[in-house]
């Protein structure tokens, strides 16, 4: 018999927790018979003092354990994920999934609403007039079964211990802990049931780990819970210095998406995107395909035609025009040469403060507001020429946005900087 002072006390002083002790845990938990500064507590001293491997496979089953599962084998189609850690502009789940499916996989996204300055996915999908992101579990996969992907809210039954830590990690300075962001994302990416998962653990000032090394061990310890719970998973170490692409928020980011699916998208995200798409399609087991080559998927209309089923069967209209802002004005460049840095997070910050974020959960987004880069590093710019366009449905928004944008654009007249590929590198199992 334990209790849950005793888990605190030793976790504090630096011992493990042993199986039957978080399996007891989480069940208390449950029951309410462990409170949540209890659980703060101990949030915090392994904030500190970390979890083993084992104590983490242990952790993340009991997570696990706390919902549902989903049976994903009536799909009748290899299923394969992907998950991101989340970035400024980051639209690749809305390309990715009807892109991937096109190809023969069955791709299960069940997605969050953004945080903070990364838009979420289900954020930029409900600027589709008609889309309906609260689908239940029968109407899930009813679309995936039809369509071949599905871009949801994961539903209150998955990992619902998760749901609670988060709050209390959200309040008690506990996010930034490997083990726990771990554990958190993979607990509902292998309750969702898809057999193979590609993570994209974005790295730069624009994200949640600013440096390479943290990055690396938070891919390697997601790799190593998604292969240990049976999800074949690898990961993908992408830069997020940079917004990716040129629109940011989130109508403005469905706009510069279906452009992708037409053989239209930026460089930078046409890179990741297909980089990844090739990841879960070795991970499907069909990279050698006839269907699985996601170019050719672009380029004969067949992603774009997957997205467009994906959006009517959820209640969308693809054809719909989509919310336009009120209000625009454009940050221009302060000197002529070459664009240097354009950095990730002030601008999310801004398109944040444009209205296209949330600063609690409660609070509803704008469906119009965010940001266009008419200029990204590398490129040639003259002193005046816009550089960036804001869009905003209420013009006192604008003030505070152009202060978060102060000092996150350079102009250099010493050349272009050098060009960096935005995919870093790849994590597969130890
Ligand atoms: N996303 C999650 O789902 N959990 C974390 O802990 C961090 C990011």
């Amino acid at each position: 018999m334990t209790d849950a002072i005793s888990l605190i006390r030793a976790k504090r002083d630096g011992q493990r927790l042993a199986d039957d002790d978080i399996k007891w845990l989480f069940e208390a938990y449950a029951r309410h018979e462990v409170a949540d500064e209890q659980m703060s507590a101990l949030l915090m001293a392994i904030y500190f003092r970390g979890l083993d491997g084992a104590e983490l496979r242990t952790w993340t089953a009991a997570m696990i354990a706390s919902g549902d599962r989903l049976d994903l084998s009536s799909v009748g189609r290899p299923t394969v994920d992907k998950h991101s850690t989340g970035g400024v502009g980051d639209k690749v789940s809305l390309i990715l999934a009807p892109l991937v499916a096109a190809c023969g996989a069955a791709v299960p996204q069940l997605s969050g609403r953004g945080l903070g300055h990364t838009g979420g996915t289900l954020d930029k999908l409900e600027s589709i007039p008609g889309f309906r992101a609260g689908l239940t579990p029968d109407e899930t996969l009813a679309v995936l079964a039809s369509v071949g992907c599905v871009i949801c809210a994961a539903g209150s039954g998955l990992a619902p211990a998760d749901r609670r830590l988060y709050a209390l990690r959200d309040v008690t300075a506990t996010v930034e802990s490997i083990p726990l962001i771990a554990s958190s994302i993979m607990s509902k990416k292998i309750a969702e049931g898809t057999s193979a998962l590609v993570l994209d653990v974005k790295v730069g000032s624009g994200a949640f780990m600013t440096s390479y090394e943290r990055a690396r061990e938070l891919a390697e310890t997601m790799v190593a819970l998604g292969e240990e719970h049976g999800v074949r998973t690898r990961a993908l170490l992408t830069r997020m210095d940079v917004p990716l692409g040129r629109a940011v928020g989130n109508a403005v980011e469905v706009e510069e998406s279906v452009l992708a699916l037409q053989g239209h998208g930026p460089g930078d995200l046409m890179e990741v995107t297909l980089a990844l798409a090739r990841q879960m399609l070795a991970l499907a087991g069909l990279a050698g395909d006839k269907a699985g080559d996601p170019a050719a998927a672009i380029a004969d209309g067949r992603a774009l035609a997957a997205y467009r089923a994906m959006v009517r069967a959820q209640g969308g209209d693809p054809d719909a025009p989509l919310p336009q802002a009120a209000h625009t004005q454009v940050l221009a460049a302060p000197a002529s040469g070459w664009l240097t840095s354009l950095d990730a997070l002030a601008v999310g910050i801004a398109a944040w403060r444009l209205g296209a974020g949330r600063a609690r959960k409660e609070d509803d987004v704008s469906a119009s507001a965010g940001i266009i880069c008419l200029a990204k590093p590398g490129e040639a710019v003259q002193a005046g020429q816009p550089l960036l366009e804001l869009r905003a449905d209420e013009p006192e928004r604008f003030g505070p946005a152009l202060a978060a944008l102060e000092g996150a654009v350079a102009v250099s007249d010493q050349g272009p900087p050098p060009a960096l590929s935005p995919v870093i590198s790849e994590v597969g199992p130890a």
